[in-house]
């Protein structure tokens, strides 16, 4: 059975404890390779590496680091069936979304930030004639990565490239259920010829090596992507030592559908934006409103739709919606579909786990859910479920649908569908989320900073935010002669 290794230094390491967790592939439930149970110990290898590092990487011409990470891409980009291959077995997601979104994406972040930094310039004013006052920019010297499941090297390397391409050394931890694709960026970099300690990757348990990178003295920024309540913790750690942070967090995104919308379009994108990964994307939608004069011919044509998913096997190639992550992420789901009855709500599509045929028989999937007759109180519309599950309610007027937009702690991203530029604006900038789609959903482009309002998160990642969150800024001024 294949071992996954630390990265530390440059070398490929067995743990300090000697100790490994199994990991499982989520559409066979059955144990595939083994990851490291590493400690406290193991990031402290990590940090002495990083600190050994970093005086060279941080001075090293900006051209030398922008050429490294344009290496890095070329050889994500090299890899990719590899690697998609290895998404969709750790994670549970068809083949054919890894390929074409999650490993594409994760070399695009390397080459995004490979050319930003060549890029990026900072600020000088003239003070009359007193003098001037000009502003430098600094690498923090180490940075701790920690990210989530779902998405498992996008969203690493989300917060890898920037902070490298910025001049830092990196610790980094991906999520234990998912850790393959971080390992086999590990490799990556080996052959790239990243120097050693610039990038440090421990594998392990949240509780121990990522309360340790972000407790540690010598890490002094925290990027985070994970559950709200992970956040809270990580946020009580981390603020008594005044570390920089960035916490991108949860969300229970609204989708708001107007009588004047494009019918088509906006039933087409509807059933990506609930069931994309699963509906394991932290920007799914998954209360779906929609006004009065639509409502039966939107439900209908959606449940429809649903009822006709391809569920199954994640690495065939036609399949639509794959396994979710993990056994106990199926109970969570399961548990919600049982509440949203318990609270009235009527399954009109799904509601069940589901077994394919053949090698999958065992495996952790769920049926496309969708669910009618819940009110926005509830906590089947409140609480992130992060599954494929969605409810959907009708609205009579456009303050009556912000309302119920706006009625969740959360606020990451909400969509509107509408013909009317008046309305999009107006409500777009009524909702309390951190990104408004208008008639389109998941357009990213890399400068627009990125992030949650409420409980969804703080700071802004992306663009010129992410390498300004990796750097300090000083201002110098000089006197004119
Ligand atoms: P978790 O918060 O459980 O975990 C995220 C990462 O943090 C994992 O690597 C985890 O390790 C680690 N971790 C867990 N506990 C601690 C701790 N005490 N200290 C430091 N690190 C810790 O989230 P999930 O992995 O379950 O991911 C799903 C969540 O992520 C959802 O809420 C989703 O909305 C959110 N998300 C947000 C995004 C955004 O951009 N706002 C994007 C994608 C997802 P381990 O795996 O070992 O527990």
């Amino acid at each position: 059975m294949e071992k996954i290794l630390n990265y530390i230094d440059g070398k490929l390491l067995e743990p300090t404890t000697g100790k490994y967790l199994d990991n499982i592939n989520p559409a066979i439930g059955e144990v595939y390779s083994n990851i490291p149970d590493s400690s406290a110990a193991d990031v402290e290898l990590a940090v002495k590496a990083a600190e050994k590092a970093k005086a060279e990487w941080g001075k090293m011409p900006i051209e030398d680091r922008s050429e490294m990470l344009l290496k890095i891409a070329n050889l994500i980009d090299a890899h990719l069936e590899a690697l998609a291959k290895a998404e969709s077995i750790d994670n549970g997601k068809p083949i054919s979304l890894a390929r074409t979104v999650d490993i594409p994406r994760a070399s695009a972040n390397f080459r995004f930030y490979a050319k930003a930094i060549i890029n990026q310039s900072t600020k000088a004013h003239i003070t009359a004639d007193k003098g001037i006052n000009y502003t430098v920019r600094e690498p923090l010297g180490i940075a701790g990565c920690i990210s989530p499941w779902n998405l498992p090297l996008y969203l690493f390397t989300w917060k890898i490239a920037p902070a490298l391409a910025s001049g830092n050394c990196v610790v980094a931890k991906p999520s234990e259920v998912t850790p393959m694709t971080a390992y086999l960026l590990s490799k990556i970099c080996i052959e790239a010829g990243l120097p050693a300690g610039v990038l440090n990757i421990v594998h392990g348990l949240g509780q121990q090596v990522g309360e340790a990178i972000v407790a540690h003295p010598n890490i002094p920024a925290i990027s985070f992507t994970g559950g709200t309540a992970t956040g809270k913790k990580i946020a009580t750690i981390a603020a008594p030592m005044f570390k920089k942070l960035s916490l991108e967090l949860g969300g229970k995104n609204p989708n708001i559908i107007f009588d004047d919308c494009d019918f088509e379009e906006a039933l087409a994108t509807t059933l990506r934006s609930s069931f994309a990964n699963q509906g394991q994307i932290c920007l799914c939608g998954s209360r779906i409103y929609v006004q009065r004069g639509t409502y039966d011919k939107f439900l209908t044509a959606f449940v429809e739709k649903v009822k006709v998913m391809q569920v199954g096997d994640p690495l065939e190639e036609e399949t639509k919606a794959g396994a979710v992550v993990s056994e106990q992420h199926q109970e969570k789901i399961l548990h919600y579909i049982s509440l949203a009855r318990l609270e009235g709500g009527k399954v009109v599509a799904g509601g069940n786990a589901y077994n394919p045929k053949g090698r999958c028989k065992n495996g952790y999937f769920v049926q496309p859910t969708v669910i009618t007759g819940l009110d926005e109180s509830c906590r089947t519309n409140q609480e992130e479920i992060f599954g494929p599950v969605v409810t959907v309610q009708p609205f009579d007027t456009e303050e009556e649908a912000i309302g119920l937009a706006n009625s969740t702690k959360y606020g990451l991203s909400a969509t509107v569908w509408t013909q009317n530029l008046k309305r999009a604006h107006k409500v777009g900038a009524a909702l309390k989320a951190g990104i408004v789609w208008v008639n389109c959903w998941l357009v990213r482009d890399l400068r627009t900073p990125f992030g949650g309002v409420k409980q969804s998160g703080v700071g802004r990642e992306g663009g010129d935010e992410a390498l300004n969150f990796f750097t300090e800024e000083k201002n110098i001024c000089i006197k004119h002669c």
